[in-house]
């Protein structure tokens, strides 16, 4: 099986340099006319300059493809909406959505300011929900859209010093999840990539030993079938250094209990058996999860 982008119109956030460029040419490679946006502003999200967008465009023309440059920041509606009609306008459709720029403000939580909470939920979770709005009509009406957000292993489990961004990272499964719901019926298809790569944002996070063999490169191949034809819906794939693994969120088969017994103490003593993982389910909706509890599905 080849996977093609042939006449397929993307658009990657934060595509300037580190995972973005790496799939911005990796879907030009395959055929796409690929929108290369990014705000060029520093890891904490200061500063902008359109110069790192444009040398990726100019490594995609000169490969033989064909793009774009755009600065808008994700987090300013009326810019991201400007782009996407341009986009609409000049190459009649857009295909995929690779939710993908973001920025760090990592400190304890002791040490973080709401400022700083705010920063970072913005550019993730809320450039991607501005984004995501700008190009959801379209893909709809043209019946085929793939969008891709993008977690991390801080949201799915947790880091130190990331509360932040631990927060925002995990809104977007949750993003992720009711849009799957609601673009089923129009072939739109939303999925979710928790990477890890050596890019600026991680230069100073591993050994330079690990960081040579976890290119972003190494991460574009699930990027890019998340947002192909034959992409699945729903799935969160971790990929970096080789490493594939789909991530699920879980429910125990837990316990089920009679009025009388719905006590804290009932919970304390049964917190194991509640806690036990034999024969875990992955609910497909949050109302199937409902029917566990209410005990339909024991
Ligand atoms: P990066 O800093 O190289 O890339 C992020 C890009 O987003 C930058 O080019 C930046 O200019 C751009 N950007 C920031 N704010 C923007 C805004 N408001 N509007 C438009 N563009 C903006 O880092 P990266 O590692 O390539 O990160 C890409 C994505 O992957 C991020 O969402 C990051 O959180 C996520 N991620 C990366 C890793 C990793 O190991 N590198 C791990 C988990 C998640």
């Amino acid at each position: 099986m080849t996977i093609s982008f042939a006449d397929r119109v993307a658009i990657v956030t934060g595509a300037g340099g580190g995972l973005g460029r790496a799939y911005a040419l990796e879907l030009a490679r395959r055929g796409a006319k690929v929108v290369v946006n990014d705000l060029g502003g520093s890891r904490d999200g200061t500063g902008s300059s359109l110069s790192a967008a444009q040398a990726v465009v100019d490594e995609i023309v000169a490969a033989g493809g064909e793009a774009m440059a755009n600065g808008a920041s994700v987090t300013d509606a009326a810019a991201v909406e400007k782009m996407v009609a341009f986009v609409k306008e000049r190459w009649g459709r857009i295909d995929i959505l690779v939710n993908n720029a973001g920025i760090l403000r990592d400190k304890t939580f002791v040490k973080m300011t709401i400022e700083d909470f705010r920063q970072v939920t913005d550019v993730h979770l809320m450039g991607s929900v501005i984004c995501t709005k700008a190009v959801w009509e379209i893909m709809r009406e043209q019946a085929y859209g793939r969008i891709l957000m993008t977690t991390s292993s801080t949201g799915l489990y947790g880091n130190f010093g990331q509360a932040n961004y631990g927060a925002a990272k995990l809104a977007l499964v949750g993003l992720m999840k009711t849009l799957a719901l609601e673009g089923a019926k129009y072939n739109v298809k939303v999925n979710t990539i928790a990477p890890l790569a050596a890019t600026r944002m991680t230069e100073d996070l591993m050994p330079p030993e690990l960081l040579a063999k976890m290119g972003p490169e190494t991460v574009a191949p699930a990027a890019v079938y998340l947002v192909s034809d034959e992409a699945p819906t729903n799935a969160i794939i971790n990929a970096g250094g080789g490493g594939f693994e789909r991530a699920y969120v879980t429910l125990t088969r837990g316990i089920h209990v009679a009025a009388e017994d719905m006590s804290a103490e009932t919970i304390a003593a049964r917190f194991d058996e509640i806690s036990d993982r034999t024969g875990e389910i992955v609910p497909d909706t949050g109302a199937a999860q409902g029917a566990v509890a209410l005990g339909g599905q024991r």
